[in-house]
């Protein structure tokens, strides 16, 4: 019989590597597992609040993994996986055996980290860091807000989804408020002292939304000595350790995350909730022919993006076609962008390669990454923007087309 391989998950780690098997070795049968028949893009749903996109425009679909490369698609999703036996149970009572299982399966949250805050108060306070239904919340909540009124953003301590995603938001809900609620307010709740690209964003925020002065359309505030102790559902206000009371008209909690539950229902997790890999071919450190790829993963110091998912892909792909081949794993490089835009007109980034250390950890690789210069060219944000929306287009394609 030929080999098989599962793959628990089609967003961009799970259609990828789904996608590159095929491409490397079409002997192999994949059988991706994806309860959603339609996936909607966390990267660019931040622009949906500046008004660039609907939800419609982020959404993909399975078809070309089936027709182009002979995926098969099961809609369904895996409840638990029998390790000795290598199966996985689906929802649907179905079972599908396994020489080698992928894992993709996103993040979870941790919804008992504050007090006063819980699963079913994500329909009032929409964390909105899974697209779909949860972004439109979002953006609804702040198309009805009241003249003059404050938005606040939780933002999370590392390691989350999307590092500067946060700040991308307020860029974008900025840009908007700017437009449609000029004398609202925006302020962002850091867990953390610093942040990705935070030169550039705050020079961003500084140019376009009076960043640093008495009047700011944007402020941030770190609160690692004075953190968020409680949230008072009834009045929407946040309450610090020493005091300090936050009451918004829309609250977006981005809760900190974990691996998706079925990654630690299969033991897959550490202490911090993340899976430990072995690098090179994805391999769990706890569990025999289990792989883990994307945000589930720790591949750190790579970040937690779509992009860096597809590259762990791909690695991924490389690795499994070689150990069902019997042959040796190849060399492993992985790479991220990650593109923000401060308005519609004015992108930033940040890029990173990454390669196996003598001690094989995975380490940046000197001098080959860095960020956007922050007196560059005039025209360099203009030409960053249209970069931001031309790599997410072929991000997307490269995953799921
Ligand atoms: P996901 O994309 O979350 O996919 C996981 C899939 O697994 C889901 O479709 C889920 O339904 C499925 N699944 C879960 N459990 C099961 C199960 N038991 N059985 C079957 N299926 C299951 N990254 C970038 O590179 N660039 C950006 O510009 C960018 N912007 C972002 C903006 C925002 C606001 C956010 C929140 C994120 C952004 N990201 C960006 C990060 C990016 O969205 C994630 O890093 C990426 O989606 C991770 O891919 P993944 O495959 O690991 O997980």
């Amino acid at each position: 019989a030929p080999a098989q391989v599962v793959v628990i998950g089609g967003g961009f780690g799970g259609a990828t590597v789904a996608k590159y098997i095929r491409l490397l070795d079409n002997s192999i049968k994949v059988i991706l597992i994806e309860p959603k028949a339609k996936y909607i893009t966390c990267p660019a749903s931040n622009w949906l609040f500046a008004g660039m996109v609907g939800l419609q425009d982020l959404s993909v679909d399975y078809q070309a993994l089936t027709s182009q490369y002979g995926v098969q698609v099961v809609s369904s999703s895996v409840t638990s996986v029998d390790t000795t036996r290598r199966r996985v149970l689906l929802a649907d009572q179905q079972s599908i055996t396994y020489d080698r299982l992928i894992m993709a399966p996103g993040i979870d949250f941790h919804w008992d980290r504050l007090p006063g805050y819980n699963q079913e108060l994500a329909d009032k306070f929409p964390h909105a860091w899974q697209a779909g239904r949860q972004t439109r919340l979002l953006q609804q909540q702040l198309q009805a807000m009241p003249a003059g009124g404050l938005v606040v953003i939780t933002v999370p301590a590392d390691p989350y989804r999307c590092p500067p995603g946060p700040y991308e938001r307020a860029s974008m809900i900025a840009c908007w408020l700017k437009q449609h609620n000029p004398r609202a307010k925006l302020i962002i709740l850091d867990a953390k002292t610093s942040f990705s690209k935070q030169k550039l964003f705050e020079a961003g925020w500084a140019k376009y939304f009076g960043y640093g002065s008495a009047n700011s359309l944007i402020e941030w505030h770190a609160l690692t000595d004075n953190p968020i102790i409680g949230l008072d559902a009834k009045t929407a206000t946040l309450e610090t350790y020493f005091g300090d009371k936050f009451q918004a008209q829309v609250l977006n909690i981005i809760p900190p995350q974990q691996a998706g539950l079925i990654a630690r229902q299969t033991e897959l997790t550490d202490a911090g909730g993340w899976c430990p890999v072995a690098p090179q071919s994805g391999l769990s450190t706890f569990q025999d022919n289990i792989h883990i790829i994307g945000d589930a993963a720790n591949y750190a110091p790579i970040p937690k993006s779509a992009f860096a998912a597809n590259s762990e892909a791909k690695v991924c792909a490389l690795a499994v076609v070689s150990l069902l081949n019997q042959q040796p794993l190849p060399e492993a490089q992985w790479l991220n962008t990650c593109y923000s835009l401060v308005t519609p007109e004015h992108g930033i980034s940040v890029a990173g390669v990454y390669q196996l250390s003598t001690e094989r950890k995975i380490a940046a690789v000197p001098s080959a990454g860095g960020v956007s210069a922050l007196n560059g060219i005039s025209n360099q944000p203009q030409l960053e923007a249209n970069y931001a929306k031309s790599v997410y287009r072929s991000l997307v394609a490269d995953s799921f087309a």
